[in-house]
């Protein structure tokens, strides 16, 4: 369909050859306000639009639709008695909707226990990988898990790692955390900085991060990581700050600055180096709008927002190494890892 929609945009016909095309269909499918011509990305578009309907499965109580299908499927998991190619094509996107969304939770019925943000730690299975690893079906909803107890989901032997998720790790441990729920006979109710003032989501805020975080070939955990920046969500000082659990959010590498997502990935002393050595331009980017990133013209558009992606994780791995592990900071070593990833991707860079 794009196809014919690029071939139509430059020729007026329905077929054209790559010489006709000015610019990379890309820019042309990027917002205006980032330099395209606003032109919809369709693949795109029809992820968001998905994605609004998943979000009336969760949240609508005047949908007939949404309320037949509450009844044929449990929610939670998108998995039930129904079948179908559309039903098919939104169950894959049920991913991408629990990492855009957090819960208040009522009953429970319709939150993921593992996969959905519901507790102030976010993720249970980011949280706590090594439990996860061992929960007999990670697709149990909230209510299920409470109701029969977080043990009976669990195999029933557990590595040393997983017992101390469970209950030996301070304040942080699962049962701790759990303990404090109280169900409800109300409905989970789903927040997100991308619902509109009426409670739908919105497709312009959707689209803009879609196309960024989800729509290229980086990693899923890359994808991930770059969905958590986007949100001003990754694991620094000033966040553990704020939750008391430490008193001192000054950076570790550079004393000068607080530790806090713009700061770790383009206002650090390493960081600026680093942007500045491979020749972007961030003066009207921030953390959250980082496809307003400039690359060099060198880079081919059509890859720059992976190129980004692939720079903030090796940044952020190579920032850790140095503190935690006592590396030596090196622009030229990372420099070699985000090459090498992007070769991984078969990015042309
Ligand atoms: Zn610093």
């Amino acid at each position: 369909m794009d196809a014919i929609r690029r071939s139509f945009f430059w020729s007026g016909e329905r077929k054209t050859t790559g010489a006709s095309c000015l610019v990379s269909w890309d820019k042309v499918t990027r917002p205006r306000e980032h330099g395209g011509l606003g032109v919809r990305d369709l693949k795109v578009q029809n992820d968001c639009l998905l994605l609004k309907l998943i979000h009336r499965l969760h949240t609508a109580t005047d949908s007939s639709w949404a309320t037949w299908v509450r009844e044929h499927a449990d929610i939670s998991s998108m998995e039930g008695d129904i079948a179908g190619t559309h039903w098919a094509k939104l169950q894959p996107l049920l991913p991408l909707y629990q990492a855009i969304t957090t819960v208040k939770i009522g009953n429970g019925t319709t939150t993921s226990f593992w996969h959905d943000a519901w507790l102030d730690i976010g993720r249970l299975a980011d949280a706590f990988p090594a439990l996860a690893s061992h929960a007999i079906s990670t697709k149990a909803s909230v209510a299920t898990v409470l109701a029969a107890g977080v043990r009976s989901q669990l195999i029933p032997r557990l590595s040393r790692a997983a017992t101390l998720e469970l209950f030996a790790v301070d304040d942080f441990a699962v049962d701790d955390l759990i303990s404090g729920t109280d169900l409800s006979d109300q409905r989970d109710i789903r927040c997100s900085e991308l619902l509109k003032p009426d409670g739908t989501l919105s497709t312009a805020a959707l689209y803009k991060l879609v196309k960024f975080v989800w729509h290229n070939r980086a990693p899923p955990k890359v994808q991930f990581f770059a969905w958590l920046v986007v949100q001003d969500r990754i694991q620094c000082k000033k966040h553990l700050m704020t939750k008391n659990i430490i008193d001192n959010n000054a950076c570790d590498l550079c004393a000068t600055g607080i530790e806090d997502t713009h700061h770790v990935l383009f206002g650090c002393s390493f960081a600026r180096n680093f942007w500045d050595a491979v020749g972007a331009d961030l003066s009207a980017a921030s953390t959250t709008t980082p496809w307003t990133i400039e690359w060099p013209a060198s880079v081919p558009a059509k890859h720059r927002d992976c190129l980004t992606l692939l720079c903030f994780w090796q940044l952020w791995k190579h920032r850790n190494g140095v503190i935690f592990r006592a590396e030596v900071p090196s622009l030229q070593r990372l420099f070699a890892l985000c090459r090498e990833e992007a070769n991984l991707v078969a990015l042309q860079v």
